[in-house]
C-alpha cells in the first residue's frame, strides 16, 4: 500500500520547483511527493499553500517567490485575472524561455525514446501576443449587469474582462462595443444553471490581411427581438464588420455553437488569405487562429515536401484545405481528407475560389480511406499528416506506408504523439530526415506544433 502522502491541505511550506511539466506548471518535491504549481519556474525557491492532494501527486498555489529566475517576466502589470482565467498560462516566463521550453518538450519525449533525432530553436513570433484571429467569449449575468469575459480557470464563473492580451485589438475593442449594444438592447445573458436567459457566447472573426470582421451572437433561442437594429449598431460603431450573424444554440451543453446559423446583415463569411489563396471563412468554419505563424508552419511544410509540380500528394486530416491548396500551386494533384463534412464542404469551395483544380477532398475518416486509396492503387510522393492532438491512428501508418510515398511530412500538435508515431514509422520502413522544426502557434500557451519529415529507407 501507498503511504499517506507528506503533505496536508491548505498547509504552506516551502520547496525549490525542478521541473516544468508539459502544461507549464512548476514541479515541486516534499519528500519525493510531487506537487504541481502554477507561475512557477525551475531554479526558483517558492512558498506555496497546497490546494489539492492526490494519492500520487498533488496542486498547490504560490504565495512567493523567495528566488526567482532570469527566465521571469514581471507580470505586476498585467490584469490578474488574465492569470485567473488560465488565458495565458506562460505569460511569467519570457518569449525566449517560452520558445525554448518548447524545443525541450520535443528533447525529452525523443530521449525517453532513445532515439537520437534532432530538434532546432523554436520558430517564435516578434510580437508574441494580439495573435488570435478569432475569439469566442461567454456572456453572464455578473453583479446584475451583463458582462462579457472569460470562465475563471477548471469552473464557469465568469470573470469581466477587457484586455485579452492574446487577440488581436481589433477583436477586444469589438467585444466592448457588442457588450454595450447588446447591454443597451436590454437582452438578458445566457444562466446555465436554469438553462434560460437568451445571449449565450459572442464570437467575432478578424481577417488577417482583409480588414473584414464577422461578429455573431450565439443564442438560447431563435428569438432575438430587436435583431435588425442591433445589427444596424454593430455595424454603425464598427464599420469594418461585413457579416453579423446569430448562432442558435438552444442545448444545455458546453459546446459553443448549434447548428444553424442565420444572417442578420452582410455575408455570410469573411474572406481572408494564407499563402496566396483566398478563403471564406463562415462562423462554423475551422480556420487556423494564429495567421502570421500558420504561414511559417505550412511554407515549411511546402518547403520540407520538396515539390516541384510533378507529385501526388495526399493531405491527411485536411481539414478546410488550408495545406492542400497551398501544395496544390506545386504539385500536380492533391488529395485531401477530412471527418467533418462542412469542412469538406469549404475545402471544395475554396479550391473553385482560388481555381485549383488539381484537388480532391473526401469526407471520411483519414485511416479509412488511406487504406480505400491503398487498395485503389493510389500512388503519392508525399503525404502530408496534420493529425489532431491523438496523432494518428496505426492502421493510417500501415496504410501510408504501403503506399511507399518518398516521403512523409508530419504537423504535429502534440509531441507524445509524435514520438509515438515516429517509432511506429521507423518499424514500417519510414526515417526522420532532418532535425525536427518546432514553430509557435500559440504564444503565452503550452501548446507545442512542429514540422517533422519522414524519408523512405530503402530496403
Ligand atoms: N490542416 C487543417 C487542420 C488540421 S486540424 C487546417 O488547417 O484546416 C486536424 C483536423 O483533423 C481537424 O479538422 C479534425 O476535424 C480532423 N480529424 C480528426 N479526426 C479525424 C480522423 N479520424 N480522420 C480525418 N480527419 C480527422
Amino acid at each position: 500500500m501507498k503511504e499517506k502522502a507528506p503533505v496536508e491541505k491548505n498547509e504552506t511550506y516551502t520547496a525549490d520547483v525542478v521541473d516544468l511539466t508539459y502544461e507549464g506548471n512548476g514541479v515541486v518535491k516534499i519528500d519525493n511527493y510531487s506537487l504541481f504549481v502554477g507561475n512557477a519556474l525551475p531554479g526558483e525557491k517558492v512558498k506555496f499553500v497546497v490546494t489539492k492532494v492526490g494519492k500520487n501527486f498533488g496542486y498547490g498555489r504560490v504565495l512567493d517567490h523567495l528566488t526567482t529566475s532570469p527566465d521571469r517576466v514581471d507580470t505586476s502589470d498585467k490584469d490578474r485575472r488574465l492569470a485567473q482565467a488560465g488565458i495565458a498560462p506562460l505569460q511569467h516566463m519570457t518569449y525566449d524561455a517560452q520558445l525554448r521550453f518548447k524545443q525541450h518538450q520535443i528533447e525529452n519525449l525523443l530521449q525517453k525514446g532513445k532515439l537520437a533525432i534532432d530538434v532546432l530553436p523554436t520558430i517564435g513570433m516578434d510580437k508574441p501576443y494580439h495573435y488570435r484571429n478569432k475569439a469566442t467569449i461567454p456572456v453572464r449575468l455578473v453583479n446584475g449587469k451583463l458582462e462579457t469575459g472569460f470562465f475563471r480557470q477548471h469552473s464557469h464563473t465568469l470573470v469581466p474582462l477587457e484586455d485579452y492580451y492574446i487577440q488581436d485589438p481589433r477583436i477586444d475593442k469589438a467585444l466592448i462595443v457588442v457588450r454595450d449594444i447588446l447591454r443597451d438592447n436590454g437582452l438578458i445573458p445566457y444562466d446555465e444553471r436554469t438553462h434560460r436567459g437568451l445571449i449565450r457566447n459572442i464570437m467575432i472573426r478578424q481577417g488577417y490581411y482583409n480588414d473584414e470582421m464577422m461578429v455573431c451572437i450565439v443564442t438560447n433561442s431563435t428569438k432575438l427581438s430587436n435583431s435588425p437594429a442591433i445589427a444596424e449598431a454593430i455595424r454603425e460603431a464598427l464599420p469594418t464588420v461585413v457579416s453579423v450573424v446569430q448562432n442558435i444554440n438552444n442545448r444545455p451543453t458546453n459546446v459553443i455553437m448549434g447548428p444553424k446559423t442565420k444572417v442578420l446583415s452582410g455575408k455570410p463569411a469573411i474572406t481572408d488569405k494564407l499563402l496566396s489563396n483566398k478563403f471564406e471563412i463562415s462562423a462554423q468554419s475551422f480556420y487556423q487562429v494564429n495567421p502570421q505563424q500558420t504561414e511559417k508552419l505550412y511554407d515549411l511544410a511546402i518547403e520540407k515536401a520538396q515539390l516541384t509540380g510533378e507529385e501526388t500528394v495526399i493531405d491527411d486530416y485536411c481539414g478546410i484545405g488550408t495545406i492542400s491548396l497551398a501544395m496544390a500551386r506545386h504539385a500536380k494533384e492533391v488529395y485531401g481528407v477530412e471527418v467533418v463534412a462542412t469542412a469538406v464542404e469549404d475545402a471544395k469551395k475554396n479550391a473553385k475560389l482560388n481555381k485549383l483544380d488539381n484537388t480532391h477532398f473526401e469526407t471520411n475518416k483519414a485511416e479509412y480511406q488511406m487504406a480505400k486509396w491503398q487498395k485503389e492503387g493510389l500512388k503519392p510522393d508525399v503525404i502530408v499528416v496534420d493529425p489532431p492532438r491523438k496523432g494518428l491512428d496505426e492502421t493510417l501508418i500501415e496504410s501510408a506506408s504501403q503506399m511507399a510515398p518518398e516521403r512523409i511530412v508530419y504537423v504535429s500538435c502534440n509531441p507524445a504523439t509524435l514520438v509515438r508515431d515516429i517509432e511506429r514509422f521507423a518499424d514500417a520502413g519510414y526515417a526522420v530526415a532532418d532535425p525536427i522544426q518546432p514553430v509557435d502557434q500559440f504564444p503565452q500557451t503550452p501548446h507545442v506544433e512542429s514540422v517533422t519529415v519522414l524519408n523512405r529507407i530503402d530496403k
